[in-house]
């Protein structure tokens, strides 16, 4: 017999009258529920129990992980050839469970993420445990780690972590430099308090430290040329990691066209705070005194500012070739 039409309801309008029925329900089989796999799921289980992950391939070539036993594309039956995948894979998307539930398979937070599994051409879903939710990103390369007993279950993997990108181990080089005619010539001359340039007679350029071939004609170069321990800065970077050579954090690195050299050398600034170096300031070497002087730039402490007007680097530099 044909029921009334249902009676429409306005909405947002309290039902009037005692409370509605309600009673709660709890669908659980403790024991289990045992249901047979198919074929082709029960295939990618029992593989999976032998810690290799396998898909299927699609009549249109494509790999399905976890494989399926259509093609969710077309509706055709796959191939039936499977294929082993991964085990590595990457992150396509995730999200972070900050609190684990009974039945998560981490108790502590972790991320449930889609991870398309190296020569899959779909994504697997599973947990990521990659310790905190900065560490998960899209194309965040992770592995899996296997339970220690498969049994033929997808929590044979017990979760995918992350792979390792980053180690910290100690580092030590001990070895000898010999420095060749050139700068031992130079280095010579800097025991001495004096900065040695070399002159190419073919192009006319003047470089510092001391050089024996000229790097752009080729050529040797034969003359000498002492330069003066005062110069502009051409470019400078402001530097916020400590370092032996320098004074304080922060420190000041820069190019210094010394007068009458043609190519800047790199060197300390210090005399100034750092946020006053600019390009274009005019700078003096600070040598250590003479009886402290070796064979080495450690003679030079750092550049310190002269005083001078800066000088304007968009018109060339004095002695210069910039
Ligand atoms: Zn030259």
């Amino acid at each position: 017999m044909p029921s009334d039409p249902p009676t429409a309801l306005s909405a947002g309008t309290p039902a009037a009258g005692p409370d509605p029925l309600e009673a709660r329900h709890v669908l659980e089989f403790p024991g289990g529920y045992t249901r047979s796999t198919g074929p082709v799921i029960g295939r990618f289980l029992t593989e999976l129990r032998d810690r290799r992950i396998v898909g299927v391939r699609t009549a249109g070539a494509r790999v399905l992980v976890p494989p399926l036993e259509y093609d969710p594309d077309t509706g055709e039956a796959v191939t039936g050839e499977y294929v082993e995948v991964g085990p590595a894979g990457t992150v396509q998307a995730w999200a972070w469970v900050r609190t684990p539930r009974a039945g998560h398979p981490l108790d502590r937070p972790f991320a449930w993420a889609t991870i398309r599994l190296d020569g899959a051409d779909t994504s697997l879903v599973h947990a990521v445990d990659a310790g905190a939710a900065k560490a998960m990103r899209p194309g965040l390369r992770v592995r899996p780690r296997w339970r220690e007993r498969p049994s033929g279950n997808i929590t044979d993997i017990e979760c995918f972590v992350p792979e390792v990108t980053m180690i910290n181990a100690p580092v030590r080089a001990e070895y000898r430099v010999r420095p060749g005619a050139a700068l031992t010539r130079f280095f010579t001359k800097i025991k001495d308090g004096v900065i040695l340039g070399g002159r190419c007679a073919t192009c006319d350029q003047v470089y510092v430290p001391y050089r024996t071939s000229c790097p752009s004609c080729g050529v040797l170069i034969q003359e000498e040329r002492e330069v003066s321990d005062t110069g502009t800065v051409t470019t400078f970077a402001i530097n916020n990691l400590p370092d032996p050579r320098a004074p304080e954090v922060p420190f000041v690195s820069a190019y210094i066209l010394l007068d009458g050299a043609d190519i800047p050398m790199i060197a300390l600034v210090g005399g100034v705070p750092a946020h006053e170096v600019r390009q274009g300031m005019r700078v003096r070497a600070v040598w250590v005194p003479p009886e402290e002087r070796t064979m080495s730039m450690a003679n030079i402490r750092w550049f310190a500012p002269t005083g001078e007007p800066d000088v304007d680097l968009s018109v060339g530099v004095p002695g210069g070739g910039v």
